[in-house]
């Protein structure tokens, strides 16, 4: 294998940085309070909640007018190379690593800082392009790089056809013995992250729906053995309960969809709810289902394939989850032709109409909730001295307006491991609103 082993792009600032005049969401609080924050090198020295609070001689002073400085959004289900409106499979690898390049810079310029893979479209294009950001070259939040979608001959994923051959996007396996193979192969390219097609999908009506679990006990046992051997994270495709079961009997840490969980395995999230995290993907259900009629899945046929209903059935399970105290992250399956990458905030909205969340239970879980599941809880998705430096600063108040991460102009100020990704800007709305009253 070759390694690509670069210089850094950019060395780190040595000047201290401090906000002051700004309300801070740390994370966790359910409300703003006013402060102070003094960045030195990567990192947040110190968090002050009072005005004046902090003396730093020789920092770059930043006031933010009141704006809201909170940390950057974490997304624990990201394809950060699934685009469209091609078909996805057919792209040539050279141009799908450009326009996954151009993907990292959207994500980041929407204020995500930090994110997970949940399956490359290709097998190199998630690690390549981690080394890429991480090595300075690329901008693009901490990434997490994962496996092609690993799924079973006829699971979630093969589109092939018997008459000719051609790969699509997922890495296809039959048996124990070759899927042994296929994560270790991964693994020593440099994955971070496993993910296996646990259950099928409403996608693909007719041969494995989204209450058939399509790969085997033994197959799911020495997935997760390899990649647990390796200290690798995992992640995994689970619509129905039996897949849901499987994903907590061997460790599967991060459960993407668990839409139609039954009582049993709800008991059994609620009893792990320490060491799995659920990321319903809800924005994807709600897009096939209503907007997806310019990409060939008009409402109807959604509706047919079962959308409407799994979005009402994931709606009330997520409801349960969360009131179980589980944590139930947004984001996820952004990156589609009808979810297409920067929109990933509007899973705000939905976890406010359709799951009931308030807003700082969802604000929480796009950034501490995000941290733990990153596996980085103690330096990462909060406001407080001795964490990594991914800030963003917001022209307005979130707990007040979800939508504020969608306009890129609200935005003021991105931050990420303590350099500018966008450096601060004025309060644009502010002074048109002050003009306007
Ligand atoms: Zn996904």
């Amino acid at each position: 294998m070759m390694k690509a082993d670069q210089p850094k792009a950019t060395a780190t600032r040595s000047q201290p940085i401090h906000f002051r005049n700004v309300k801070i969401f740390d994370g966790l609080s359910d409300k703003l309070f006013d402060g102070e924050v003094l960045v030195q090198g990567n990192r947040i020295k110190e968090v002050s909640r009072k005005a004046g609070g902090i003396q730093a001689k020789g920092a770059e002073v930043i006031d933010g007018g009141g704006a809201t400085l909170m940390p950057g959004l974490i997304n624990t289900h990201c394809h950060m190379s699934y685009c469209g409106p091609q078909n996805m499979g057919h792209i040539p690898v050279e141009e799908h690593m450009m326009i996954t390049a151009r993907q990292a810079k959207v994500i980041i310029d929407h204020g995500t800082t930090a994110a997970i893979g949940a399956g490359s479209a290709k097998p190199r294009l998630d690690i390549v392009i981690r080394n890429e950001i991480n090595a300075g070259y690329t901008p693009g939040p901490r990434y997490l790089a994962c496996t092609p979608e690993i799924t079973v001959t006829g699971g979630l994923g093969d589109s092939r056809q018997l008459h000719f051959y051609h790969n699509e996007l997922a890495h296809y396996f039959d048996g124990p013995h070759e899927l042994r193979r296929i994560v270790r192969e991964y693994c020593r390219e440099g994955v971070d992250v496993v993910k296996l097609m646990l259950s099928g999908d409403h996608l693909i009506p007719g041969f494995c729906d989204a209450d058939q679990t399509a790969m085997d006990e033994d197959e799911v046992a020495i997935g997760t053995h390899i990649a647990h051997q390796r200290s690798r994270k995992l992640n995994c495709h689970a619509r129905n309960p039996e897949s849901i079961k499987r994903a907590v009997k061997y460790g599967i840490h991060l459960i993407y969809h668990a839409t139609l969980a039954d009582e049993e395995s709800l008991d059994l999230l609620e009893a792990n709810k320490d060491k799995h995290w659920v990321v319903p993907a809800i924005g994807f259900t709600y897009a096939t289902a209503y907007e997806a009629g310019d990409f060939g899945i008009p409402p109807e046929t959604a509706e047919k394939w079962g959308f409407v209903d799994e979005l009402a059935k994931g709606a009330e399970t997520m409801k349960k989850l969360h009131k179980r105290g589980v944590r139930v992250l947004p984001f996820g399956d952004y990156g589609f032709p009808w979810t297409p990458h920067g929109t990933e905030t509007r899973d705000f909205e939905h976890f406010q109409k359709m799951l009931g969340f308030k807003p700082h239970e969802i604000l929480r879980a796009a950034t501490a909730y995000g941290a733990e599941a990153f596996g980085k809880a103690n330096e990462l998705g909060q406001v407080k001295a001795g964490y990594l430096a991914d800030l963003v600063m917001l022209d307005g108040n979130p707990l007040q307006d979800l939508t504020l991460f969608r306009d890129q102009a609200t935005i003021l100020m991105i931050m990420k491991d303590g350099q500018y990704h966008k450096a601060p800007q004025a309060r644009r709305k502010a002074v048109q609103r002050q003009a306007a009253e």
